[in-house]
């Protein structure tokens, strides 16, 4: 498999990582944009959020029953960003579905 986040959450490429279960993934970003940046992935291949249907969304679901203890645990009380881009205009740059958890400072307005 060439998928690059699918090789991060199986351990076959190196990454920082925040937190694991068996169906989800977090790590930190390589390229950081705010002092706490960690991407939250499925282990499971999905594209993006342009492929959630009703067969696959328990796992977003779930990944979004980590984000609350990652930003706990990463000491986010005064607040966090969560953003996924989906597709070409929005800047997706890896076609494994991964929402980014953005904190650490006061964030600027979106867009
Ligand atoms: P997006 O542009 O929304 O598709 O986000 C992809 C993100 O993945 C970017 O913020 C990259 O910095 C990050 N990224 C790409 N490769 C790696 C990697 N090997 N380890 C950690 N983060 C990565
Ligand atoms: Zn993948």
């Amino acid at each position: 498999m060439s998928c690059i986040f699918c090789k991060i959450a199986a351990g076959e490429i190196p990454s920082q990582k925040v937190y694991e279960d068996e169906a989800v993934y977090a790590f930190r970003d390589i390229n950081p944009v705010a002092p706490v940046h960690i991407l939250i992935v499925p282990k499971t291949h999905i594209p993006s959020v342009g492929a959630i249907n009703s067969e696959n969304s328990s796992i977003v679901a779930r990944i979004f029953e980590v984000i609350p203890k990652i930003a706990e645990a990463e000491g986010l009380s005064r607040g966090y960003r969560v953003v996924s881009n989906a597709g070409e205009d929005a800047g997706q740059t890896v076609m494994h579905l991964h929402f980014h958890i953005i904190g650490g400072r006061k964030l600027t307005i979106m867009a």
